[in-house]
């Protein structure tokens, strides 16, 4: 597994998992990869790269943007609240968790944290599968 950030014509930016770099540019090329902001079709590739700013800045000009993401951030509560009903949450202790999980297979149990960069780098070398979602607060 390949995780890919990637960018949209309109500048949003997502993160995406494939099975390795060749999947990506099939799907990219039979158009089956879309913006999670905007469904725009117009996909790319992106290095990390500091555009927060500017990124912020296009939802507070735009009014469709700005709907969307209010759209989106209604979604993620609601993945939020899916994730806390159904997971454990073992805080910043997410690592070593996984690993005991993994390496224990009788024991299956979801569960969610928080890792370091570094850490989830060496969780997907030793093959652990897991997902990056954005975190919202609750309250706004
Ligand atoms: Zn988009």
């Amino acid at each position: 597994m390949i995780k890919y950030n990637l960018n949209c014509e309109n500048s949003h930016e997502f993160e995406s998992w494939f099975s390795d770099s060749k999947e990506f540019e099939k799907l990219r090329r039979k158009n089956l990869l879309e913006c999670i902001f905007c469904k725009s079709k117009k996909i790319k590739k992106s290095i990390m790269s500091p555009s927060l700013a500017r990124t912020k800045k296009s939802f507070q000009l735009n009014r469709k943007d700005k709907n969307q993401l209010l759209k989106f951030k209604r979604d993620l509560k609601k993945l939020r609240n899916y994730v806390e009903k159904n997971f454990e949450y073992v805080g910043s202790n997410f690592a070593s968790k996984a690993r005991e999980i993994y390496y224990d297979k009788k024991r299956k149990k979801n569960i969610y944290g928080s890792t370091t960069k570094k850490e989830r780098e060496q969780l997907i070398e030793e093959g652990i599968e897991l997902m990056s979602i954005p975190w919202v607060d609750k309250e706004n």
